[in-house]
């Protein structure tokens, strides 16, 4: 605490990412992509020229979103790129959810949601996950400024599938309905296909995960023409150039090899059903998962134990020390080989 900080800023609450520890670690525990990035993305950064760094970039990232929007089927007006999705997120609750009514959101979805609400002065109104975990779409749109939820949902990894979000935008036609999309590549269905449908859906991306790009970050928001100028008065209202020239030629690079792409995220999923069998079988609760990453809950051991034990045996996963999912562990799917070890260090927990 101190006295310079604004009074505001005494109250925030900020977003802790999970640890990127020094020491050589099996690291599950940020759903970071165990594969290396396309080839075409390390062939772009040994070819890109120091000297284009001299200027500023294109203010709208016009090459970017023009190639994300080919890839995704929309319109190149209907596209938003961002310095990571966390910060496209940032833009569009200063854009859309500063309403008069609170912004709906599950009770369990990505933490960062509760501290933009704070951050941006946004009330916001939670509703519990149903019996089987996961998002209970028919709770949501009464008298409300606005809905958000990552679908597949975090940390749970269930995803509901288009036309499930094209019921609720049936009722809620009146706020913007913001599907983030972090987790969609490793085995869930985009509602992309509904922007043309619903004004108010905004879908949000990022190359953080299925593009092994976490590092470079870059993320982005597809919606009606409307909602994008939205996100761009507020960009332009903070910082003009969120996305740096070498970002937007990597991310560029990336788009273009779909072989690459295709083939790391069928190896996500191959190996998380592949993990999800052997964690039943040392007797763990695993939740179905559409993500790159399982939430597993044991009956007989403490998962801040496991947690501890796991990382003596230099195997980090991520354990949150809510009410809620105090007795789960989040395990990101790394390769084969990391999560061969993850199940050894695990097999010691028994002994
Ligand atoms: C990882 C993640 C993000 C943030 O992605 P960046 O593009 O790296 O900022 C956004 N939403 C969810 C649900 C995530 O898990």
């Amino acid at each position: 605490m101190s006295k310079f900080w604004s009074p505001a800023i005494r109250e925030l609450t900020p977003y802790v990412p999970g640890e990127q520890p020094r020491e050589r670690l099996i690291k599950l525990n940020t759903n970071e992509n165990p594969y290396p990035p396309a080839p075409a993305v390390e062939a772009a950064l040994r070819d890109f020229p120091a000297d284009h760094l001299r200027r500023y970039p294109e203010p709208t990232s016009l090459a970017l979103r023009e190639a994300l929007a080919e890839e995704l089927g929309v319109e190149t007006e209907q596209v938003f790129v961002g310095n990571g999705s966390d910060e496209v997120l940032a833009l569009a609750f200063q854009a859309f959810f500063r309403q008069e009514r609170p912004l709906e959101m599950p009770a369990i979805s990505y933490s960062f949601y509760p501290v933009y609400c704070r951050l941006y002065g946004v009330d916001r109104r939670t509703h519990p996950l149903d019996d089987q975990w996961r998002v209970d779409l028919d709770a949501f749109g009464h008298d409300t400024g606005g809905v958000i939820f990552a679908n597949p949902n975090a940390p749970t990894g269930h995803g509901h599938g288009r036309e499930a979000i094209a019921g609720l935008l049936e009722r809620v036609t009146e706020s913007v309905v913001l599907v983030d999309e972090a987790y969609v590549d490793f085995g869930g269905e985009s509602s992309v296909p509904l922007v043309e449908r619903f004004p108010n859906l905004l879908v949000t991306g990022t190359f953080s995960k299925s593009r092994s790009l976490a590092g470079l970050r870059l993320g982005y928001a597809v919606g009606s023409r409307e909602l994008i100028e939205g996100l761009e008065r507020v960009k332009d209202s903070f910082n003009s150039y969120p996305v740096d020239s070498l970002a937007s030629a990597l991310g560029i690079a990336s788009l273009s090899d779909r072989g690459h792409f295709d083939a790391c995220r069928e190896a996500v999923i191959t190996t998380r059903e592949r993990t999800r069998i052997r964690l039943e079988a040392l007797g763990f609760k695993v939740l179905p998962s559409q993500a790159n990453f399982v939430l597993v809950t044991h009956p007989e051991l403490d998962a801040a134990q496991l947690f501890v034990g796991l990382r003596e045996r230099g195997v980090l996963v991520r354990h949150f020390n809510t009410d809620v999912l105090r007795d789960h562990l989040r395990i990101s799917i790394g390769t084969d080989d990391e999560m061969e070890s993850l199940i050894e260090a695990l097999e010691t927990q028994f002994r």
